[in-house]
């Protein structure tokens, strides 16, 4: 099932999206799924007239893993860690479909960075691998923008992961998903520049979800980032960015800077 949040005249609805590629419809559900499961209403819209939100903003964390795939560990020169290398974005740097990144002023290398990205769906802590899935409520694509000098240069990471619009997510969370091997791809204007699968993740979806709930209590909302495939490259103003994910969906996002 495919959940979105969008809006139509002015309030974020939820809604559950099917039907064909190109007519897609959007049928609205009461309240938040997140909390009170996924009731329909017998209010419907064409995909088309509405404006897709990003499908959660997270109530509490975003939590990306680095270097995840030895292809794109290697690219930018580092070693693919011995012990999960993990860190944090805030939610305030979610954006959704179609919101432009902001490049911030600081940074003159922003990177982009096409993931899987795991939602969870209920209050967790210490979940072990055979478990996890009791705690996962859906997937939904994401590009974990990095501003590749201030990474660097600065001894943390929350400069250069964290800024406004680093997050985008989206276009919609599909709830039933094998994540064993899913294309991952990344184009920029169009051409294609990343094309992995989560079948070269390091570590696959359900350790990292039981490493991250080890180091912190995941809430329902939380988004966990799973890594990023070979291929990554600078972004500029008037770029745009689209990560697809078999199964999923496409997540674009143009690039400006103010
Ligand atoms: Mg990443």
């Amino acid at each position: 099932m495919r959940i979105a949040r969008f809006v139509v005249d002015s309030d974020p609805l939820y809604g559950v999206v099917e039907g064909e590629p190109g007519s897609e419809e959007i049928t609205v559900i009461n309240g938040d799924p997140f909390f009170h499961g996924v009731e329909r209403t017998h209010v419907k819209h064409k995909l088309e007239d509405v404006r897709l939100l990003a499908p959660i903003i997270p109530r509490s964390k975003v939590i990306g893993v680095g270097r995840n795939f030895a292809e794109h560990a290697a690219e930018l020169g580092n070693e693919v860690p011995q012990q999960p290398l993990l860190f944090l974005k805030p939610n305030t740097s979610v954006i959704g479909p179609g919101d432009p990144i902001v490049l911030p002023e600081f940074s003159d290398e922003v990177s982009f960075e096409a993931e899987l990205c795991v939602v969870i769906g209920r209050i967790c802590k210490d979940v072990p691998e055979d478990r996890v899935d009791e705690v996962i409520f859906g997937y939904t694509c994401g590009n974990d923008l990095t501003a590749r000098d201030v990474q660097k240069t600065d001894l943390q990471w929350a400069r250069a992961k964290g800024f406004d619009t680093s997050a985008p997510l989206g276009p919609w969370i599909e709830t039933e998903l094998d994540t064993e091997d899913l294309a991952i791809k990344g184009w920029l204007n169009g051409e294609l520049r990343q094309d992995g699968s989560t079948s070269q993740m390091i570590r696959g979806v359900r350790e990292i979800v039981s490493i991250v709930s080890q180091a912190f209590t995941l809430l329902p909302g939380d988004v966990i980032m799973t890594g990023t495939p070979a291929g990554v490259d600078l972004v500029t103003a008037g770029d745009r960015y689209d990560v697809e994910i078999e199964g999923i969906g496409r997540l674009s996002n143009p690039v400006v800077r103010r």
